[in-house]
């Protein structure tokens, strides 16, 4: 639902005016789901110097990228999240558009007004008009019709198994890291299996934990 406001005072010339609201095109962008973005550290892996890849941590950092976006993963890559979110952006994008263009969700969103005073600004009619009874009952409305019609397509995006599209593509870029790292790691002759006493002598035990 657009957020913009406009004041049809300048429009009809009519100045005891009223703010409303005018709906915008839906958009839909590809973002990190809020829980990475609320304290995950999301792992930059790879060679150096642009990667935090080392000895001590290759072994964890090649497994949490084959675990996957879990929360516990402390390993794993933002692009991989990222390329995840864009299969759901292009494939939810129209389903998104065809709730709120509803037209009865349009024009009750456009019929919201308050009414202008002296000295009212923009922001504080936008306040008010987002903080009003029954925007937020229209919201909600729209979340639950969207809410339903993502379960009806959307949500195939991750397949009956965690399989799906969204997960392919996330993986897709976290293997392709894991194989870098992996033959980063061999041509360091580094343990494939596990870091231990011929690495250590070479490469002398980090601090940093990970
Ligand atoms: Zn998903």
């Amino acid at each position: 639902m657009g957020g913009d406001v406009s004041k049809d005072g300048p429009r009809s010339l009519n100045l005891s005016a009223v703010w409303h609201l005018q709906a915008h095109p839906a958009q839909v962008v590809a973002t990190l789901p809020s829980r990475w973005a609320r304290g995950f550290t999301l792992a930059q892996t790879g060679p150096p110097p642009s990667g935090n890849l080392t000895v001590d941590r290759f072994c964890n950092q090649a497994q949490g990228l084959k675990e996957g976006g879990l929360p516990w993963n402390k390993w794993y890559l933002k692009a991989a999240v990222q390329a995840h979110e864009e299969v759901h952006a292009a494939h939810c994008e129209s389903d998104l558009e065809a709730v709120v263009t509803q037209r009865n969700i349009v024009d009750r969103v456009e019929q919201l007004g308050v009414a202008n005073v002296p000295n009212k600004t923009l922001e504080q009619a936008v306040t008010e008009l987002k903080t009003s009874e029954e925007f937020n009952a229209l919201r909600s409305e729209t979340f639950e019709k969207w809410t339903a019609k993502w379960l009806e397509g959307c949500d195939s995006d991750h397949g009956p198994d965690g399989e799906g599209p969204a997960y392919d593509a996330g993986d897709a870029v976290a293997n392709e890291m894991r194989n870098t790292i992996c033959t980063y790691a061999a041509g360091q002759l580094w343990d494939m299996g596990r870091v231990r006493l011929s690495t250590a002598l070479l490469f002398p035990k980090q601090s940093t934990p990970d």
